[in-house]
């Protein structure tokens, strides 16, 4: 009975590496928690299978798997080239010219996918190709021209990525595409549809009142990915109207530059627990293992960190995509959590910073529950709840006792997935306003059922009385598994 459980969650993307069956099954029970698909590939059709084969691998496996749907965002990008490439060097000259044909690129000039940029150039502004492998100065703007001098050469080829260094470009952070895109990924189910490019929160309203139109019940996560989403006050408003954030450090990293984004994901980190906000810790944390069956000691590094400032989740991008050791990846992942978590996350103490007060009735019961676990003998946190908000605030506190949330409900074990140290559990019952007593008896078997528990075990539930009442946890109960067990 000492099944050793990781708390930090593990997010893989899938693509043409991990989409089979075969090895889908072998990233869920290498311990994948969500899946990623990416929408800046494939087919509305593609995207519903992809997810339809998460489903049933998970269920084989016995697990729930989230499911996220990031959106590809106004990612602005140069046109093709005649001959698929050039090669550029430093200090030639270079035009990114907004009215030429998007297929005819040359030696002198390229397409771009997004025509307003022209405005939002400046002369003496830099940009940043290929994710920061190209750099070009804008020397001016002539017409629907900027000419720029090379300063970093290199190969550029088709439809590479452009970045404006310190960010300030004025696309709007949802498309028409991402809006099409919003309603297949509803009609599909997904439990997280993340937004790329968000300015600021009123950018995830936006995307919230689309979901809400297109039925969907997905929670929104916020990719920052910009440099003005990491101004004091946009991340505050973007945390307060997201249900995650990802600190998408890809994009970022380009507009910021690379050093500023430790600092960033340690500040999204520390800022993020006051507005109850989950982060998803992104990009390149096993890149190496792209093409080997190990990573870096840098990388597991990477990992660590992010776990010990108290990430809900770490992600893999293309090492679970398109590289080589999809798996081996998620297995690197999970031991270096499994590792990093013997030590406490928070040294002191496993309650929530006091200075964040709980904000309603079922916060506070969730505080007391996290106080009473670490000051007592505690096996485990058996939470009833019909949105995840109960066991999202009890998440946040950091604490070691494992959180099960109980629930019938199917979008919810999907939204707790991301939650770090929160176990979906399926409860097939759905309790009625007087079946507390009866409610505590299964929960007791099917604990014990499970090999969560032992009969001397003690835990904590949570819930509502009257119960089957969407957010009214109120009461909190300690129960030793093995009294009144009939
Ligand atoms: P992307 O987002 O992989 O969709 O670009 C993540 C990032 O920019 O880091
Ligand atoms: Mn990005």
């Amino acid at each position: 009975m000492s099944k050793i459980i990781r708390r930090t969650k593990i997010v893989a993307t899938l693509g043409p590496a991990s989409e089979s069956p075969a090895v889908l099954d072998r990233l869920i029970k290498a311990g994948v928690n969500v899946v990623r698909l990416n929408f800046s590939h494939g087919t509305p059709e593609e995207h519903r299978q992809r997810a339809e084969s998460v489903r049933a691998a998970a269920k084989n496996n016995g697990v729930v798997v989230g499911i996220l749907a990031d959106m590809q965002g106004p990612k602005i990008r140069v046109g093709k080239f005649i001959t698929g490439k050039t090669e550029l060097v430093p200090g030639q000259k270079f035009i990114i010219d907004a009215e030429m044909d998007l297929d005819a690129g040359n030696d002198e000039r390229v397409g771009i996918t997004y025509k307003e940029l022209i405005d939002d150039v400046k002369p003496g502004d830099r940009l940043l190709l290929n994710d920061g492998l190209i750099v070009m100065d804008a020397d001016s703007v002539v017409g629907q021209e900027i000419h720029c001098t090379v300063i970093l050469g290199g190969e550029l080829s088709n439809n590479k990525g452009i970045n404006k260094a310190g960010g300030g470009l004025s696309a709007a952070a949802l498309t028409e595409k991402d809006k099409e895109d919003i309603i297949t990924a509803c009609s599909i189910g997904v439990d997280y549809i993340a937004i790329s490019f968000p300015r600021h929160g009123a950018d995830m309203d936006y995307a919230r009142s689309l979901v809400r139109a297109a039925g969907g019940h997905a929670g929104l996560v916020a990719k920052v990915e910009r440099a003005e989403a990491v101004e004091d006050e946009n991340l505050k408003s973007i945390m307060e109207s997201s249900d995650a954030v990802m600190v998408a450090r890809g994009d970022l990293g380009v507009e910021v530059g690379d050093a500023a984004v430790p600092p960033i994901q340690k500040k999204m980190l520390r800022m993020a627990p006051k507005y109850n906000c989950p982060v998803i810790v992104a990009t390149q944390m096993m890149e190496s293992m792209c093409s080997n069956p190990i990573p870096t000691r840098a990388e597991v590094n990477d990992v660590a960190n992010a776990v010990l400032d108290g990430t809900d989740a770490v992600m893999l991008s293309g090492e679970s995509a398109a590289g080589k050791y999809p798996v081996e990846a998620v297995e690197a992942m999970h031991r270096t959590c499994i590792e990093t978590e013997k030590q406490r996350v928070l040294p002191s103490s496993a309650t929530r910073d006091p200075r964040f007060p709980p904000h309603s009735v079922d916060e506070c019961i969730a505080r007391q529950a996290m106080e009473t676990a670490h000051s007592m003998p505690i096996r485990a946190i058996a939470a009833f709840t019909d949105t995840g908000n109960t066991v999202l605030y009890m998440s946040r506190h950091l604490g070691d006792v494992p959180i099960y949330a109980l629930t019938p409900k199917q979008s919810t074990l999907g939204r707790v997935t991301l939650f770090r140290n929160v176990t979906p559990l399926c409860m097939p019952v759905d309790y009625g306003p007087t079946e507390a007593p009866q409610a505590t008896i299964d929960v007791k078997q099917m604990m014990l059922e499970k090999g969560i528990v032992n009969e001397e075990d003690l835990i904590i539930m949570t819930f509502g009385t009257p119960m089957g009442h969407s957010g009214g946890t109120n009461a909190l109960k300690i129960i030793r598994i093995g009294d009144n067990l009939s």
